[in-house]
């Protein structure tokens, strides 16, 4: 596990530009944390350092965006409205672990789809500044590979 601190959102899409450099076709990436968290913020962050130049929001009401243009194709989920629905049965298995970098909000709500090897994030609002974030990375399986590869966090 590797933990990370930021202060604003710019510091917190130069971490997403570090896992952009690390992403393979494949990569599933799950981002846990509350409303307001920073997910969004970090999948911009990401998506920019992809050369995605479509504006990326949170796809709370179709709950997946696709984005074809960068470098590599990023699947973006957020799950949210899936808490009394399921996952099942809508054909989002096609993008996860397939061939592009796959980020899911929410991921709780879709457990049972998730694979295996994947990088599970979490944002926590902490300290005192109204834009202090603690963020997590740990690499699960073939992901272990890429929280190794992040630069050291603040170890905690
Ligand atoms: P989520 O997708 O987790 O609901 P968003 O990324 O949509 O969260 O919103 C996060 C909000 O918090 C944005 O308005 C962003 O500008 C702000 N923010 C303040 N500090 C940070 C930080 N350190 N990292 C990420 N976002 C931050
Ligand atoms: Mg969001």
């Amino acid at each position: 596990m590797k933990s990370y601190q930021t202060n604003n959102p710019a510091a917190t899409q130069a971490l997403a530009k570090q896992l952009a450099q690390l992403a393979y076709p494949g990569l599933v990436v799950t981002l846990q944390g509350d409303l307001g968290a920073g997910k969004t913020t970090f999948t911009q962050g990401l998506a920019r350092a992809l050369d995605i130049t479509s504006r990326v929001k949170s796809p709370t009401f179709n709950i997946l965006n696709t984005y074809e243009e960068g470098r590599i194709p990023l699947y973006h989920f957020d799950a949210y409205r899936l808490e009394f629905a399921g996952a099942e049965d809508q054909g989002f298995e096609d993008y996860l672990g397939t061939d592009g970098v796959t980020l899911i909000e929410w991921p709780q709500y879709m457990a049972d789809l998730l694979p295996n090897d994947r990088l599970e994030m979490t944002f926590t609002r902490m300290g005192t500044g109204e834009s202090d974030r603690q963020i997590t990375v740990q690499g699960l399986g073939q992901a272990q590979a890429v929280e190794e590869a992040l630069t050291d966090g603040s170890g905690k």
